[in-house]
């Protein structure tokens, strides 16, 4: 009888796919890179599947409309002992709530390093600006075609990921990349890239909730429990005419949370310039950070674009 349930369960497990995911409010990185990674996955014989943590958002969607292809499936969770492949992070903090029970086979991401495991697995990360400039260099190790559909999602994310090259936190390995796959992809990269990156900025169809969680991240500036959101914006004005519902959205977040700070980042993608809505008790450490005056809840970041270069260091230095 013993021996059944274990056979059995060894079939289970050897039919069970890997999931692949990235972080929760999915960026296009993180829905691409699951897409490309489960490509690979494929070709090189394991049986994977993409998966999302939430909702796709204008930018990811333009994507997906434009090569005509599905978003991957939407999913809360992972059984446990399922195997799974983590993308564009390892904090758990972003991923499934269950992730110390699901099998971790690989982490490819671009983030500072934020998982520990007891067993051992193949840990790929480096310093670069986007996940898919790792990811392509996975398929030239591992000999695998990048056609043009894989190509157009790769140089997206890039595109993404560094707002066409002016984020801090692009790197030339990045540009040099994306130049290469846009060849694949056939399209003008200024073009396409200002194209996408300005569907994303089309915050029409959100409520003032959505908007404020499209890319949120907990953050703790030390003993400080925070939010740093941030939305892509052509015209910071054009946003700060939501500034009452905004506040009283941050607001009600902020109370049941039992936050410190909610900083909300709006970054107008063609001047390089962003403002932020900054709120909670502990709000002036954006003042002391940025050596700038909060003036009616608003302050003004020159220059800034980057939330993992240009803020979160700076914010937990200053808090
Ligand atoms: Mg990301
Ligand atoms: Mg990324
Ligand atoms: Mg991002």
């Amino acid at each position: 009888m013993y021996y059944y349930v274990e056979i059995k369960r060894m079939e289970n497990k050897n039919m069970g796919k890997t999931l692949i995911f990235g972080h929760k409010n999915p960026d296009t990185d993180s829905i691409t890179s699951s897409i490309v990674m489960a490509n690979l996955e494929k070709k090189l014989g394991n049986d994977a599947e993409a998966c999302r943590l939430g909702n796709i958002n204008k930018e990811t969607e333009y994507v997906l409309n434009y090569l005509g292809i599905e978003a991957p499936r939407l999913i809360e969770d992972a059984e446990d002992g399922t195997e799974v492949i983590l993308v564009d992070t390892s904090n758990p903090g972003e991923s499934i709530p269950n992730l110390e029970n699901v099998q971790i086979k690989k982490v490819i991401d671009h983030h500072r390093v934020a998982l520990t495991t007891a067993y051992p697995l193949y840990f790929r990360t480096e310093p670069v600006g986007c996940t898919e400039t790792v990811m392509y260099k996975l398929y030239k190790e591992n000999g695998v075609e990048i056609d043009k559909t894989i190509a157009t999602l790769m140089v997206s994310a890039i595109i993404s990921d560094t707002l066409l090259f002016k984020s801090p936190t692009c790197t030339a390995e990045d540009e040099a990349t994306a130049k290469e796959l846009a060849k694949i992809a056939e399209i003008d990269i200024d073009k396409y890239g200002m194209d996408m990156l300005k569907a994303g900025t089309d915050l029409s169809s959100f409520s003032i909730e959505e908007i404020l969680n499209l890319d949120a991240k907990q953050t703790s500036l030390k003993d400080k429990n925070s939010i740093i959101a941030q939305v892509n914006t052509a015209s910071i004005d054009e946003v700060l005419k939501m500034k009452a519902d905004l506040e009283t959205g941050m607001k009600k977040i902020i109370a049941e949370k039992g936050l410190d700070l909610f900083m909300f980042v709006i970054t107008d993608i063609v001047e390089s310039n962003s403002k932020a809505i900054v709120l909670g008790n502990s709000a002036s450490i954006a003042e002391k950070a940025y050596n700038e005056k909060i003036i009616d809840n608003v302050i003004e970041l020159k220059g800034v674009v980057s939330r993992k270069k240009q803020i979160v260091p700076i914010m937990i230095e200053n808090a």
